[in-house]
């Protein structure tokens, strides 16, 4: 069985018109999902509920969980930012997404099941600080409650920015390893992720950084997953997984400069889905995360679930849903097949030395620690 975690009200986190994160791309994904025939047996929808109190101070500070509350703008609490704006409404918005990941986690414990909340993977909110868009980290929360049955639990991050709260919140704990893959902090919010960030403490060796060139596209995505990822699990040996799956690595992703297609980032949720099956008995909770082509989130988060299920991924789009999106964001979704994107010779040229550099010293920095390549 696959839970898949979806509600109306999660349209709720809205930073207003002008902002990126627009909620309409969670709903455009769950009618695509339904219309594909999507929620049947084999998927249960669930309505997720609210996080409690006791449940968020798993991760986030009272004090900071107040202010969320308060719903005023606190800067001190990254609350109020052009980023992370509040609104009304907020800590009831909030606090349903972190909800959603918390229960999905505990079916993963009760039913060796997998999940995936599409409303979830708000990776960059820190203990107590809100950042980029994200106000409860519930890939934390999740991983806090996997902890209570699993005791290794590996995080994987594919959004196109770094997992940096994540990483922060188990940087010393070795009983979850965190992965991240994402445009390089040289270029990109939040700055961080480079290769040397690998943990401190007990957890020193326990924090991975993979941080992707400019313009780095599938071949390259495929390369430095497939170096990395599979040593890490093999080594590891995770009895859960947690798996944010932003799709803002895509080629037209406004925020981003990466140059992934749907099928580059397919690839990687279904290698993501095969090494959970072989090393955690497919016990995956996936969740979404960042994306912000309206045109690329629902048609990517519909795959996830199709590949979740072990299906083919659709040739086409259906025609109902084409006219509901053509109607509501007034241009055409995404054709498929995906394009796929050219870069000149120097470029490319430049993005494979870069990365050459960045998989050698990364598996220099984890030898030194643990003999995983
Ligand atoms: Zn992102």
């Amino acid at each position: 069985m696959i839970y898949l975690y979806y509600s109306e009200k999660f349209q709720a986190y809205n930073f207003g018109p002008e902002h990126p994160f627009n909620p309409a791309r969670l709903m455009l994904a769950y009618k695509l999902m339904e219309e594909e025939g999507q929620i049947d047996d084999l998927t249960c929808k669930v309505e997720p509920k609210p996080a409690g109190e006791a449940d968020l101070e798993r991760v986030h500070t009272p004090e900071y969980i107040a202010s969320v509350q308060a719903e005023v703008p606190d800067l001190a609490f990254g609350l109020g930012s052009d980023d992370t704006p509040v609104f009304p409404g907020i800590y009831e918005a909030s606090r349903l997404l972190a909800g959603g990941s918390i229960d999905a986690a505990r079916r993963i414990i009760a039913e060796d099941c997998c999940a995936f909340n599409i409303g979830g993977g708000l990776h960059h909110a820190m203990p107590s600080q809100a950042a980029g868009f994200c106000v409860f980290d519930d890939p934390a929360l999740a991983i806090c409650v996997l902890k209570e049955r699993f005791k290794r639990v590996l995080y994987i991050d594919i959004d196109g920015h770094h997992g940096d709260g994540v990483q922060q919140i188990f940087y010393e704990d070795p009983d979850v390893l965190t992965v991240s893959l994402h445009e390089s902090g040289l270029y990109l919010f939040p700055g961080t992720g480079f290769i040397d960030e690998i943990g401190s403490g007990r957890g020193l060796g326990y924090s991975v950084n993979i941080p992707m060139p400019m313009y780095a596209g599938d071949e390259e995505y495929r390369r430095a997953f497939e170096e990395i990822v599979p040593r890490l699990f093999d080594w590891f040996r995770p009895l859960a997984v947690v798996a944010q799956l932003g799709v803002d690595t895509h080629y037209s992703d406004p925020l981003t400069t990466l140059n992934m297609t749907l099928a580059g980032y397919t690839d990687l949720v279904q290698r993501i889905i095969e090494l959970t099956r072989l090393h955690a008995g497919g016990r995956l909770l996936a969740l979404g995360g960042g994306g912000y082509n309206m045109e690329v989130v629902p048609v990517a988060f519909a795959s996830v679930l199709h590949l979740m299920r072990g299906e083919p991924l659709p040739e086409y789009l259906p025609p109902y849903w084409v006219e509901f999106f053509m109607n509501l964001v007034e241009r055409e979704p995404l054709a498929l097949p995906d394009i796929e994107i050219k870069v000149g010779a120097e470029t490319k040229k430049r993005i494979t030395t870069e990365l050459e550099v960045t998989l050698q010293g990364l598996k220099e920095k984890v030898n030194e620690i643990h003999k995983v390549f």
